[in-house]
């Protein structure tokens, strides 16, 4: 008889996005000539780069030339698109690394989860709170989450999450821009975490995914600017958020050399672990992501990014400038609103879409510590936006 993971029982109800969904059309029944702006949206919404759109075409076209075939690539991407990487994404910040530190893959979610096959079921892994779900998840399905550690962040340390004492923790998630807090760590405090990972032989995985977002020039904008950090951190990347890839699919990890565990290399684990259950990223897909790296491309995805950004200023400006407590907004798409008068997450979400016909996303669906907050997020058309905005500031 076929038994199944029972882990997939431990697993956390996948409701949040449903429930918000489930209370917006709720509300839409009820006010029909009503239109909610939603502001909790969590995808890309301009189009694609032109760029890539040409790349995509030019690389399509070729595959169905008899001299252009192409099958299945090299596991861990191709050639051209980590040397654009290396040169194009961390030179310029002053980190050497080689092409075959760079793993190019069909995102950074599946990469954050795969990445657990390198290490033993028995790690202590630090989550922090509030956080992206899926690295729960991952952990849940692989073996119970039985090595969860949750490592609460709060106003006190604007939202920064700070090395814990007591029991050492062995693999950390950290994701700095953060979703969904919308705060960046500076130099200083990334610099502890990787003094921390190194005093006790920890693995920090680093999820980068909001990199291109940083405005502040003084934050770092790799972990590997932090000295040190080659021996204990991952970083993850992805074209997604900062390219509008969502759809198309790309990012990459990078496992250094200089990353030893149990006397292995987790360069060649995570190589030979994606050899066995991965066959690369699409060919044509990694030829848009190429066409980022070129002065056209670098405007392209800039304009998107400052358009989003715009947005998130709006926000951020607007509720503060009425009095509320915001976190975020300036280096990455999201903002973090306080609920005024500290009421429950799923209260005010309530409050503001019967109010003012705004959608945002409850705190407390990112971890407990999130309760009493709200996600807002740049991702809405600047109309919308500022729409949303005034009916906040003049209504609530
Ligand atoms: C959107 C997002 C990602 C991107 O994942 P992809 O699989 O590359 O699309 C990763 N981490 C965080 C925190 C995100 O919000």
């Amino acid at each position: 008889m076929a038994t199944i993971n029972a882990n997939f029982q431990k697993l956390a109800q996948n409701y949040l996005f449903a429930e918000v969904a489930q209370r917006i059309a709720a509300y839409t029944q009820a006010y029909p000539q009503r239109r909610v702006i939603r502001l909790g949206i969590g995808d890309v919404t301009q189009a694609l780069p032109p760029v890539c759109v040409a790349a995509l075409q030019a690389a399509a076209a070729q595959t169905g030339t008899q001299a252009g075939i192409r099958g299945y690539g090299p596991y861990e991407g191709y050639e051209f698109l980590r040397e654009a990487i290396v040169q194009g994404d961390y030179a310029p910040l002053g980190v050497a690394l080689l092409p075959d530190e760079i793993f190019v893959s069909d995102g950074c979610k599946s990469d954050m989860s795969n990445m657990l096959d390198l290490f033993a079921p028995d790690n202590r892994i630090g989550i922090t709170d509030p956080v992206y779900p899926a690295y729960v998840d991952a952990n849940v399905i692989q073996n119970g989450g039985l090595g969860i550690q949750y490592i609460p962040c709060g106003a006190a340390d604007g939202f920064i999450p700070q090395p814990p004492t007591g029991q050492p923790l062995d693999i950390i998630y950290l994701c700095s821009p953060n979703n969904p807090t919308g705060v960046a760590m500076t130099t200083q405090q990334l610099a502890a975490w990787v003094r921390y990972a190194r005093e006790n032989d920890a693995v920090i995985l680093y999820d980068g995914a909001y990199e291109s977002y940083i405005t502040q020039s003084e934050l770092p904008r790799s972990i590997y600017q932090i000295p040190g950090a080659r021996e204990v951190a991952i970083e993850f990347r992805s074209y997604s958020k900062a390219a509008g890839f969502t759809g198309l699919r790309c990012g990459y990890s990078v496992v250094p050399h200089a990353l030893r565990r149990g006397g292995a290399s987790l360069n060649r684990l995570f190589m030979r672990r994606q050899s066995a259950r991965y066959n690369g990223a699409p060919y044509i897909v990694q030829r848009a992501a190429q066409a980022l790296y070129t002065p056209d491309g670098r405007a392209q995805m800039q304009a998107s990014i400052n358009a989003y950004m715009a947005n998130a200023a709006t926000i951020r400006e607007g509720l503060r400038g009425a009095g509320y407590t915001v976190f975020g907004g300036v280096n990455a798409p999201y903002v973090w609103l306080q609920t005024p008068g500290n009421i429950d997450s799923w209260a005010f979400f309530d409050q503001l879409l019967h109010t003012c016909a705004v959608a945002g996303t409850p705190g407390v669906g990112f971890g407990a510590c999130g309760q009493g907050y709200l996600r807002l997020t740049g991702f809405g058309t600047a109309e919308d936006t500022q729409r949303a905005v005034r009916r906040m500031v003049t209504q609530l």
